[in-house]
């Protein structure tokens, strides 16, 4: 069944290589950021719409985001796209060394070019099967906007459009094959900003009320907080204004910016609430006035190990795609880019998904610029001490997520070398082998109802009856962080 399976979907997504290059490129070539990504998200809509899937634009009141279905009834399994792009990291293609396309502009620094539209040929491959076999279930593409520091999926599961799905898969560029498997960090984003009086400070500092006093303050305040936190949370702070460089003003505007983070997101609301009494309590003593402004947030990653089980078969059975000399010439020459640090935070990235085995793994890479085999997966309650909004999703519906070689060994995300490499038939092969693993793993949840069934019993008892409480508070729409 599996080698059949297998079969059906190398032949379906051979048959679209050159049309997803042809999409991922085009979106590379057009890099958006947070809510404003138009084109990509038009692209991709407009070709679902035209294979003859049902879309709906401007969902959960964000203008690029959108869903598009087909298939009956359950259940319900959805792939995860993402097609934002990060500010300032323009960058030529395939070149190694930094190079701008345009000073300043846009870059796809973390390959969600690659991203969504591999989303797109698991989508298509699925419906081809559909067609085979109606009445299976429906397959969903979600076109999940503003990834990067936009929280778009938080804002969507928010609005209730996973409240019907039944699975969902996705993955993110790598240098390597294997699982996304640790638990993620859930994170709160927020600024506190202190209204006061100007004065002159020497003449007349009675007059004055310091905005600047206010946000030291808080500081201090947040400063003995932290003994009084769970060990796992963290704090940081970045004051974004200190109201100006004259020091015989007093200060009549200031503002911090806080990151609260921690394992789980009821942590984290609840260090929020007591940030908020703090800043609350620095406003009095200093007789300003407070606006706490809402940045960003998302939920925690709950990992579901039955879903990452049946698609980690499906990293193994698809494995690691073959390269051509030209290939590892530019791979070679990409790899003495990197520093020492940021082969040893990849290696470590790699290690974390695969226990003992993946420190071993790790070893046996050493000196090798493209990956050669699949990385081994081992799950673990190792955190993983960024944040995702994939977070939210898992919260409500089993999700599963890998990671597939599209970059160099050693590449740091977020960075020229990402983008340039983004463009490439190295990239391209990475997202193949995703969207046939993505297809294949989808498949397995319309043909098999028991492991669905023990996927969603898996989740339900690793929320232990804790209620999925959105991190973003009611009032913030997501039209507040565009761009
Ligand atoms: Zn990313």
């Amino acid at each position: 069944m599996k080698q059949t399976l297998v079969d059906f979907i190398n032949d379906t997504i051979g048959l679209r290589l050159s049309q997803l290059v042809a999409i991922a490129d085009d979106i590379w070539d057009h890099p958006e950021t947070r809510f404003v990504e138009n084109y990509s998200a038009g692209l991709l809509a407009g070709v679902l719409e035209a294979e003859g899937f049902q879309v709906e634009r401007g969902i959960a009141g964000i203008d690029t985001a959108f869903v598009a279905s087909v298939g009956n009834g359950k259940p319900v399994v959805a792939l995860l796209g993402e097609f934002d792009a990060l500010a300032g990291l323009s960058q030529q293609a395939g070149c190694t060394f930094q190079s701008a396309v345009e000073d300043g502009a846009n870059g796809h620094g973390c390959g969600h070019n690659l991203l969504g539209t591999a989303a797109l040929g698991g989508v298509l491959a699925i419906k081809a099967w559909l067609e085979q076999h109606p009445q299976s279930g429906t397959i969903r593409f979600y076109g999940c906007p503003g990834e990067e520091g936009g929280s778009g999926k938080t804002f969507m599961a928010r609005d209730g459009v996973f409240d019907d799905v039944d699975a969902a898969l996705t993955w993110h560029p790598e240098t390597f094959s294997g699982m996304f498997c640790n638990q993620t960090l859930a994170n709160i984003q927020v600024a506190f900003s202190f209204k006061g009086i100007a004065a002159h400070a020497a003449s007349a500092p009675h007059l004055g009320r310091s905005a600047l006093d206010a946000v030291t303050l808080m500081n201090t305040g947040a400063n003995f907080l932290r003994e009084h936190i769970i060990p796992e949370a963290r704090l940081h702070y970045a004051v974004t204004n200190a109201g100006g460089s004259s020091p015989n003003v007093v200060q009549a505007d200031a503002e911090v910016l806080y990151l609260i983070r921690a394992p789980q997101v009821d942590e984290a609301q609840a260090i929020y609430e007591r940030v908020v009494k703090i800043a609350q309590g620095a406003a009095l003593m200093t007789e300003t006035t407070l606006t706490v402004r809402f940045g960003k947030a998302c939920s925690n990653y709950v990992p579901n190990r039955t879903l990452e089980q049946a698609m980690y078969g499906f990293v193994q059975a698809f494995g690691v795609p073959e390269y051509d000399a030209q290939e590892r010439i530019f791979a070679q020459e990409m790899y003495r880019t990197f520093s020492r640090e940021d082969i040893a935070s990849n290696m470590a990235n790699m290690a974390r998904t695969g226990g003992e085995a993946g420190t071993a793994f790790c070893r046996s890479l050493s000196g090798k610029v493209l990956t050669d085999c699949v990385a081994p997966y081992a799950p673990s309650r190792e955190l993983l001490s960024g944040s995702t909004d994939v977070g939210d999703v898992s919260w409500l519906v089993p999700t599963a997520q890998c990671f597939s070689p599209c970059f160099v060994v050693g590449t740091p995300l977020h960075t020229w070398q990402t983008v340039s490499q983004g463009r490439t038939s190295i990239a391209h092969k990475g997202m193949f082998l995703a969207a046939k693993v993505m297809s294949a793993t989808a498949l397995t949840l319309f043909t098999d109802s028991e492991l669905l069934r023990q996927c969603q019993q898996e989740l339900q008892q690793q929320r232990q009856d804790i209620p999925y409480r959105c991190p973003i508070p009611a009032e913030i729409t997501p039209s507040a962080l565009k761009g």
